[in-house]
C-alpha cells in the first residue's frame, strides 16, 4: 500500500533551475549561498562600518535579505546603503555558514550603479574618477614634482572637497619621479632578471635552469608610488634563484568593486588575465606585493566574471611572502640574518582586512619575530578603517577616522614608531592616524637577506 507520506514525485534535482543573483547580472547562481543564511547575524556584529554607521543596514540586509526581496517583487530598487559598505569583506571571513556576501553585494552595488544611479552626479564622477586610480597616477606620473606640489596645496585640497567631496582632510600619496616600470626597464627587464636569478642559483649550488620563475603583478600603488616595495619584490625574488617578469596589466579593480564600477573593472580584468594566464600556462607562477590585488586575483576575479582563464590564474596567484613561505626556506634565512641601518627598528604591524581572508594576517609577526635587529608587533585585529576609496570621501572621513581609532590607539602603545602593513591604503590610514613612517614586510625581507649594493 502507497504510503500518504510518499513522495509521489521525487526530487532529482533536475527541475532545478539556476537563479541569477539579480535578474540581468552576470549568470552566478547564488541561490544555494543565500538559503545557507541562518540568520545568526555574526556577519553584522564584525562589520566595522555598521559599527560606528547606525544607519547602515549591515551585510546580512545587503547579501541574502536583499537578495530574497529582489527575488520576490519585481520593481525591487537596490537599497543605496549598499554604496555605504567599503567592501573590507570583514562579513565574508566571520560567516559560518559560508554565504557569498561580498559577492552579493558587489553584484548588488554593481547594478545599483549601472541602473539606479545619476550618472550625472557628482558622486558618481567622484567615485568613478577616484576608483581609477591608475588613470589619474598614470597623469601624475608624467610630471611628478608639479603633481607632488599643486595636489597638496591647501586651496587644491579645499577645491576638491567643494567641488567633487574628496576629503581635504588627508595629504595626496607622493608619486615618484621614477616610476616602478621605468626602473625595471632601465635594469634590463626579464633578460636583466634572468642573469640575475641564475648567478643567485649558482651561489645556492641549484642548476641554472631550475624552474623557478614568477609574473608579478605590481598594482598602481608601487608602480606610481611607492616603487620601493616593487623593487624590494624584484630583489628578494631574485636573491632567491626567481627569474622574474613583469607583465602588461592595468589596475586590480579593488577600488572599482568597491564602487560598483563593474564595467570599468571587467575592463582591467581581462587585460590582467589575458597577460597573466598566458605565463601561468608557462609555468609562471602571479605573485602580488598588495594583498588587495591578490584577493582581487584571487576571489573577486572568478566571483563576478566569466573570462578564459580566469580559474588558472586564481589557483595560481599568491602574495609575495606567502609564496616564498611556501617554497623557500624563508624563515630559516631570516633567523639567521641580521637587519642594519635604516631597517633596524620595532615595527608596528598591522594586518589589513584582505590579508585575513586569505589567511595571511600573521605572517609577517612570524617571519620577523627570530630576526636580529628588527622587532615586530601585532596592534590586533581592527580595521583600519580607510578600506581604499571609502576614507578619501568627504561624507566618510569622519566614520573611517572613528573604525581607525582601535588602530591608533594599538600603534601608541606600542613599542616601534613605525608602521608596517601590506596594503598601501591601510598605509596612508596608519600615517595620517600616528604621523609614523609605513613600510612593507618585503622591505624589512630585503634589508635582512639582499646585498645591500643589489641594483
Ligand atoms: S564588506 Fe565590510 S563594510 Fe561591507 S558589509 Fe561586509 S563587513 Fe561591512
Ligand atoms: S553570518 Fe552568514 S549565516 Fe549568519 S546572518 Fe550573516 S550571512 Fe547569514
Amino acid at each position: 500500500m502507497e504510503s500518504a507520506f510518499e513522495p509521489t514525485e521525487p526530487n532529482t534535482g533536475e527541475e532545478f533551475e539556476p537563479v541569477d543573483v539579480f535578474p540581468d547580472s552576470d549568470d552566478f547562481d547564488l541561490r544555494p549561498g543565500s538559503d545557507s543564511c541562518y540568520k545568526c547575524s555574526t556577519c553584522d556584529t564584525n562589520c566595522p562600518v555598521a559599527e560606528v554607521d547606525d544607519e547602515f543596514p549591515g551585510p546580512k540586509f545587503q547579501g541574502p535579505e536583499q537578495w530574497r526581496l529582489k527575488q520576490s517583487e519585481d520593481d525591487y530598487d537596490i537599497d543605496d546603503s549598499v554604496m555605504d559598505c567599503s567592501n573590507c569583506m570583514r562579513c565574508d571571513n566571520a560567516c559560518p555558514a559560508g554565504v557569498p556576501l561580498s559577492q552579493m553585494h558587489n553584484t548588488a552595488r554593481g547594478e545599483y550603479v549601472s541602473e539606479q544611479m545619476d550618472h550625472l552626479s557628482i558622486e558618481y564622477w567622484r567615485n568613478r574618477i577616484l576608483s581609477n586610480y591608475r588613470t589619474s597616477a598614470w597623469l601624475a606620473s608624467k610630471t611628478p614634482r608639479l603633481a607632488n606640489f599643486a595636489m597638496n596645496l591647501g586651496p587644491a585640497r579645499w577645491l576638491m572637497e567643494k567641488t567633487m567631496g574628496v576629503t581635504k582632510e588627508r595629504e595626496f600619496p607622493e608619486f615618484a619621479t621614477e616610476t616602478f616600470r621605468e626602473w625595471w626597464d632601465k635594469r634590463g627587464a626579464a633578460a636583466g632578471s634572468k642573469e640575475r636569478a641564475q648567478a643567485a642559483r649558482r651561489e645556492r649550488g641549484l642548476p641554472e635552469d631550475a624552474d623557478k620563475k614568477v609574473a608579478y603583478f605590481h598594482g598602481c600603488y608601487s608602480n606610481y608610488n611607492t616603487t620601493e616595495v616593487g623593487k624590494a619584490m624584484v630583489r628578494v625574488y631574485e636573491h632567491f634563484g626567481y627569474e622574474v617578469v613583469v607583465p602588461e596589466q592595468g589596475c586590480s579593480g579593488t577600488p572599482m568593486f568597491a564602487n560598483g564600477m563593474l564595467e570599468d573593472a571587467r575592463r582591467h580584468a581581462e587585460v590582467n588575465v589575458s597577460s597573466m594566464s598566458d605565463l601561468v600556462d608557462q609555468g609562471y607562477d602571479a605573485i602580488a606585493s598588495c594583498t588587495s590585488c591578490s584577493m582581487a586575483l584571487r576571489q573577486e576575479y572568478p566571483e563576478l566574471f566569466d573570462i578564459d582563464g580566469i580559474d588558472d590564474l586564481a589557483a595560481n596567484t599568491f602574495e609575495s611572502i606567502e609564496y616564498l613561505r611556501i617554497h623557500e626556506d624563508i624563515r630559516e634565512e631570516i633567523q639567521a640574518a641580521e637587519v642594519s641601518g635604516e631597517l633596524a627598528d620595532e615595527f608596528a604591524y598591522h594586518a589589513p582586512c584582505h590579508s585575513r581572508n586569505q589567511g595571511l594576517d600573521r605572517q609577517a609577526v612570524e617571519l620577523f619575530r627570530e630576526l636580529d635587529g628588527a622587532g615586530i608587533e601585532d596592534v590586533g585585529e581592527s580595521c583600519s578603517g580607510i578600506s581604499g576609496t571609502y576614507g578619501w570621501k568627504a561624507e566618510k572621513y569622519e566614520k573611517s577616522m572613528k573604525i581607525g581609532d582601535e588602530m591608533f590607539d594599538h600603534m601608541e602603545h606600542a613599542e616601534g614608531e613605525t608602521g608596517m602593513t601590506e596594503c598601501p591604503t591601510c598605509a596612508m590610514q596608519m600615517e595620517h592616524g600616528t604621523g609614523y613612517d609605513i613600510r612593507h614586510p618585503l622591505e624589512l625581507v630585503e634589508a635582512a637577506l639582499v646585498d645591500g649594493h643589489a641594483v
